[in-house]
């Protein structure tokens, strides 16, 4: 499987149904594989914070969800094939898995999103066997967070979506993929239990197909402003990679 490197985050050039095959592959094995989807901001978050990189670069399987990482591969000369959102990365997930009789444990979420998310998959993929649910508001730390990992692993889940937001979910699956024994594919989703329960919409697709999915949830949540601070500087570092390549 052919890698791309975009800042030191080396990405799968895969179609969605390829990163699908890839993710039941690992489950098919029995090896855990760890998914996660960065976009631009999370780029520029592992250039600035090593603990972020360390997490992202523990993943078997890296997908670029966004316009960012694929306008950036572009410009560094390596093109990406196309963006996987990890909203429509799980979905296909959730889709093979009723097919395949692989069940699904979903964490992360306001209380009753886990909940209505998995009613609501299970009424679109009927065969989907869910295994359990729990909410993202927990300490990730000692006890609380040692009885969640029991609960995942007794429901013998064979994949695990963690949808705590990025980067704290990236890091929670790094350090706690080695207790996790049950689930063989741990896929990092940021706000998709959102989008299955129905309580936010993705972007129409008039803003999809003109790559400004970005700008809708900006509309939308105006406190997302705060991380696209990130961007400009995604931008520069960009440029500054493309620059030194030029040098060698
Ligand atoms: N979330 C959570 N626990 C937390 C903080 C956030 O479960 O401590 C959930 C939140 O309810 C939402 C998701 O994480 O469902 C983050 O959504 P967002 O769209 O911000 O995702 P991101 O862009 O970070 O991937």
């Amino acid at each position: 499987m052919q890698k791309i490197n975009v800042l030191g985050i080396h990405f799968d050039n895969v179609t969605k149904k390829e990163a699908t095959d890839l993710a039941f592959s690992y489950i098919e094995n029995g090896t855990q594989a760890l998914a996660v989807t960065p976009n631009a901001e999370i780029l520029e978050l592992c250039l600035e914070k090593p603990n972020v990189k360390k997490a992202v670069l523990s993943a078997q399987i890296i997908l670029p969800d966004g316009e960012g990482a694929l306008w950036a591969a572009k410009k560094l000369g390596t093109p990406l094939r196309e963006k996987v959102a990890g909203v429509e990365f799980g979905e296909e997930i959730a889709r093979r898995a009723a097919e395949c009789s692989k069940s699904l444990f979903l964490l992360g979420g306001k209380a009753g999103v886990a909940e209505e998310a998995a009613k609501k998959l299970t009424s679109r993929f009927p065969t989907l066997k869910i295994a359990g649910v729990h909410d993202g508001y927990f300490n990730r730390e000692g006890e609380e967070n040692a009885h969640i990992i029991a609960k995942i692993n007794e429901s013998g889940a064979d994949i695990l979506f963690v949808c705590l937001g990025a980067p704290a979910q990236e890091q929670w699956a790094c350090e706690n993929r080695g207790a996790l024994t049950a689930p063989k594919l741990i896929a990092c989703l940021g706000g998709s239990l959102d989008i299955y329960a129905g309580k936010t919409h993705r972007a129409p697709k008039l803003f999809i197909k003109l790559r400004a999915e970005w700008l809708y949830r900006l509309l939308r949540e105006p406190r997302r402003i705060v991380r696209m601070v990130r961007l400009p500087k995604f931008i520069k570092s960009v440029k500054k990679h493309i620059k030194l390549q030029n040098e060698v």
